[in-house]
């Protein structure tokens, strides 16, 4: 027990200190891009393996998969900075260039309705997995999402919130829906990941093309898979954390 307690001693505290300061993010890590619509080249769009590139140059982050296939054929259109507060309120304000998804108001409702704890139900609805392991990251000692009073709960009638990751594959749609029937109402949607905003790469197969065609949805957190830090950050503006 004294041997424990030392080592634990020894460890100090190693929660990492976001939302404090800025979170420590990799060198490979791919944020919000900068985007030049009229620099934007056709082997750009056409090199993009989710059609995530419209016409007009402009990039949907609700599909793109951060794979930088188009800032490398196209840098003077486009660069990828390490810009993380990427979640949004709408499908509309993943779009680049266009509003600060940062700058939207938050749902006040939300916060009334909370206070100070959020229970989350999380739903695998098809995709590769990544996307949850993830999240999962949050619970982990060097995030700590316990110290914001966010919690996962293993039964929807507990939650606040369902978080669904992966396009909603048509085996899991019913499972999905019952999931969400079950929560008390109201009830909040968080769509995780390029998978469940808009199908992603699996968008063509036998999937519903992302939550929102099955569920309202309350929150868009892009990214393939989106890095914890993102994920936080949208999920803290989402309950309007202080
Ligand atoms: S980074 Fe996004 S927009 Fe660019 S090619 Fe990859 S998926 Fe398409
Ligand atoms: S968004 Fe990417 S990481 Fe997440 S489930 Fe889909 S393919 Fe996997």
């Amino acid at each position: 027990m004294l041997k424990a307690f030392m080592a634990r001693l020894r460890q100090g505290y190693r929660t990492g200190t976001f939302p404090s300061t800025p979170p420590v993010l990799p060198d490979r890590f791919a944020g919000r891009p900068e985007v030049f619509p009229e620099k934007v080249s056709d082997e750009a769009r056409r090199i993009c393996p989710v059609e995530a590139i419209s016409e007009n140059g402009r990039i949907d982050l609700g599909r793109c998969i951060f794979c930088g296939k188009c800032a490398k054929v196209c840098p003077e259109g486009i660069r990828f900075t390490e810009e993380y507060r990427m979640g949004a309120f709408s499908h509309e304000a993943l779009t680049v260039p266009g509003v600060e998804p940062w700058q939207e108001s938050s749902n006040p409702e939300l916060r009334k309705l909370c206070g100070k704890s959020f229970k989350i139900r999380q739903v695998s609805a098809g995709g590769c997995a990544a996307c949850e392991l993830d999240f999962n990251v949050l619970n982990t000692l060097a995030w700590d999402i316990g110290r914001f009073g966010i919690q996962v709960v293993a039964s929807p009638r507990h939650a606040d919130a369902l978080l669904v990751t992966g396009p909603v594959s048509d085996n899991m749609r019913l499972a999905l829906e019952k999931t969400y029937n079950a929560m008390p109402k109201p009830s909040f949607v968080i769509a995780g990941g390029a998978c469940a905003i808009s199908g992603g790469l699996y968008r063509e197969g036998t999937t519903a093309g992302g939550v929102e065609s099955v569920l309202p949805v309350d929150m868009y957190v892009p990214g393939c898979p989106p890095h914890p830090a993102v994920m936080l950050e949208a999920l803290l503006r989402l309950i309007a954390y202080r």
